[in-house]
């Protein structure tokens, strides 16, 4: 786990973006150690977005990264399967302004990776320790990350409707659990919202294949792939908008009912203060009386209790 891993060969996805519906080539290769994670736009002069915060852009419903005016949208599903594998190298290539969104999950991207195998490189990975808490809030919304040895995520929603509701869920974040617990949940709407996103130019590739969709009376697009589908899927996207870190975390986020402006903040907020983190090849782990030191504050932080995974 301490070196960096990149993909053994390079990975294509054909689909069209969620929001702006147009079609979209994607392909995904390996990069050289250090290098991070970079989109670049072949329709535009091979135009270069590192998925770092300096390039954030649009966080309303989705990610946005932007560079000199050109934009890379929905990187969350994509940006979340590379970290949640461990993969801290990879040059992602699209023809369009937004990712495919696929079947709205993580799965078709982390099935591709497993399927070519991942690479050890020769560098280190540069964790980024939490040494201690840093938390944002937006009204009722609020998230928070603690110092912890590893990645830990506590994810709380309370959703004004009956076939949603309070779900909370807790995962350390491994590659294992990412796989099976977590890529799998698609990310979902309410159908009442949906007229409105469209007056607003968004979710005009919606459609009942790549969303759960939730009706007044239910769920109007089958059975769920977890009963807690939704919480789980709240996870992924924050796997994804952490990874504008440029570096894997060792933290537990703590989250109640955030969103990607939420996220964002949260990891702008962290990488202003350099006081509360530090950055190491990962041997070194924090002594146990600091990581339970924040067990109080952590627990007053959500109104429930988590299910731990
Ligand atoms: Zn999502």
């Amino acid at each position: 786990m301490f070196e960096q891993k990149t993909l053994r060969s390079e990975v294509s996805f054909q689909g069209h973006g969620l929001h702006s519906g147009k079609p979209v080539s994607l392909r995904v290769l390996p990069a050289p150690p250090n290098s991070g994670i970079k989109f670049v736009r072949t329709d535009l002069n091979h135009h270069l977005i590192p998925a770092r915060t300096e390039c954030l852009g649009d966080t309303r419903l989705s990610t946005t990264l932007t560079r000199h005016g050109i934009q890379v949208g929905t990187v969350e599903h994509l940006l979340a399967s590379l970290a949640g594998l461990g993969i801290d190298n990879a040059q992602v290539e699209l023809d369009g302004p937004e990712v495919p969104i696929l079947d709205g999950s993580a799965s078709p991207f982390v099935e591709a990776f497993m399927e070519v195998g991942l690479l050890r490189q020769e560098s280190l990975r540069d964790f980024l320790t939490v040494l201690k808490p840093v938390v944002v809030a937006d009204g009722d919304k609020r998230l928070a990350v603690f110092p912890s040895n590893d990645l830990r995520i506590t994810y709380a929603i309370d959703f004004p409707h009956s076939a949603i509701g309070y779900q909370e869920r807790e995962f350390r974040v491994s590659r294992s659990t990412f796989a099976e617990e977590i890529a799998p949940a698609r990310t979902f709407c309410l159908y009442r919202d949906v007229a409105e996103m469209r007056r607003q130019g968004l979710a005009l590739g919606g459609d009942l294949g790549n969303a759960v969709v939730v009706g007044d009376d239910g769920i109007l697009t089958g059975s769920l792939r977890y009963r807690d589908e939704f919480v789980r899927h709240k996870i992924l996207d924050l796997i994804g908008d952490l990874s504008l870190v440029g570096r894997p975390i060792r933290g537990h986020v703590v989250a109640f009912k955030g969103g990607h402006r939420l996220h964002t903040t949260l990891v702008r907020r962290l990488l202003e203060m350099p006081d509360a983190w530090a950055l190491s090849a990962g041997r070194e782990s924090l002594p146990s009386q600091v990581v339970r030191g924040f067990e109080r504050q952590k627990a007053g932080f959500l109104p429930g209790q988590a299910l731990t995974a």
